[in-house]
């Protein structure tokens, strides 16, 4: 077996598609001061924070269903609940004590916050790990069919290579293509189990990443782990 090189190359993508763009709620936030729309201590829990952030602006679906369910399934392990309605689109999930809930329309409910900075925290880490789900504007579709290029919209002639060593928390992604790569030639099962291993490790790196230019390769190598055999069964 060939070791996975330090570098990974991963397609430019144009200027106006939703993973060149990002979707950091501190950007948002920047541009628009309104993004927090409502923060207020919850009646029932005193000096415990809740907060409504959009991450678009309007009532429209701006959020795969099917997509956003896939996701959190991936992530499934770091939550302590998990509810999402493929029909509804909507999402429920405690995440780290906060109970958070995700609608189609790309508007977000953070309950149990301490204060406004663990929100931004909190809203950024939800927009990283729906990402993927989120609607590109140019295509319509969700980020990760932009991401594995089936759009065919969003992807431009050029690749751009990525050293390995100088993105943080590197580890991840070397894992997910190591797994990647193993899976390939294993068995079914054992290749399932891989590829979930795969997929979890590239999100994971996708959410954690500082810069979202750093984020992209997680999700173009999450978008390889899924094509590959059956996606995660919500
Ligand atoms: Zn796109
Ligand atoms: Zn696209």
């Amino acid at each position: 077996m060939s070791l996975p090189s330090s570098e990974i190359f991963v397609p430019r993508f144009r200027d106006e598609c939703l993973l060149s763009r990002g979707t950091e709620v501190r950007d948002l936030l920047r541009v628009r001061e309104e993004t927090v729309l409502y923060v207020q201590p919850c009646t029932s829990e005193r000096g415990k924070l809740m907060a409504n952030i959009e991450l678009r602006s309007g009532e429209t679906e701006c959020i795969d269903s099917g997509t956003l369910c896939a996701l959190l399934e991936i992530h499934r392990r770091r939550f302590s609940e998990l509810k999402c309605s493929q029909n509804l689109g909507v999402a429920k999930l405690m995440w780290k004590g906060r109970e958070i809930s995700i609608f189609k329309n790309g508007k977000i409910k953070i309950q149990r916050a301490l204060n406004r900075e663990e929100i931004i925290r909190v809203a950024n880490s939800v927009a990283r790990l729906i990402w993927g789900a989120e609607l590109c504007e140019i295509c319509g579709q969700p980020a990760l069919n932009c991401a594995s290029g089936a759009c065919g919209k969003c992807v431009q002639e050029e690749r751009v290579s990525i050293e390995l060593d100088e993105l943080p928390n590197a580890e991840l992604l070397r894992q997910s293509q190591i797994n990647l790569q193993l899976a390939r030639k294993a068995a079914p099962d054992e290749a399932e189990r891989l590829l979930n291993m795969a997929r979890y490790q590239a999100l994971f790196f996708t959410i954690e990443a500082p810069r979202k230019e750093d984020a992209v390769p997680g999700l173009v190598l999450l978008a390889e782990a899924l094509q590959s055999g059956v996606p995660p069964k919500s």
